[in-house]
């Protein structure tokens, strides 16, 4: 074993923490739901406005139900608390998003991709439906 082996293992521990399959679950479930804030992080950079990709509701659905788990496993009542309710609000977002985008309509004229609430193109102006769809975000 050389010194630098010693440093990441060392009394059976890798990096300082003694590992079993609950503490993978729960570091594992760490890992995704702070990988969402550099994916949103990303999206906004690369856009230069605020963008919130499905991917980060995605992240914040599987790292937050990991915690859970582990949280459950550990019988940590306030961590169960901080994570039992979140994927309410995760899950209506991805359902809200993959309504929006499958209501969404291509301008017949413009070929440019069109609301679910769009009357009008907004890039030429034309006519593109008589009214808006209103069970498409619902
Ligand atoms: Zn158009």
């Amino acid at each position: 074993m050389n010194v630098h082996f010693d440093v990441v293992v060392f009394n059976n521990r890798f990096l300082g923490i003694e590992w079993n399959t609950w503490k993978v679950i729960g570091w594992v479930g760490n890992l995704v739901f702070f990988s969402r804030f550099l994916v949103q992080w990303w999206a906004t950079e690369k856009r230069k406005e605020v963008v919130v990709p499905n991917s980060f509701w995605w992240l914040s659905l599987v790292g937050s139900l990991l915690l859970l788990a582990f949280a459950i496993k550990q019988q940590q009542s306030v961590f169960i608390f901080a994570y039992a309710f979140t994927w309410v609000p995760y899950i209506r977002n991805l359902v809200i998003s993959y309504r929006a985008k499958e209501a969404q309509c291509r301008c017949e004229n413009c070929k440019s991709i069109c609301g679910p609430r769009d009357i009008f193109c907004s890039q030429c102006g034309r006519l593109i439906r008589n009214s808006p769809e209103p069970a498409a975000v619902n």
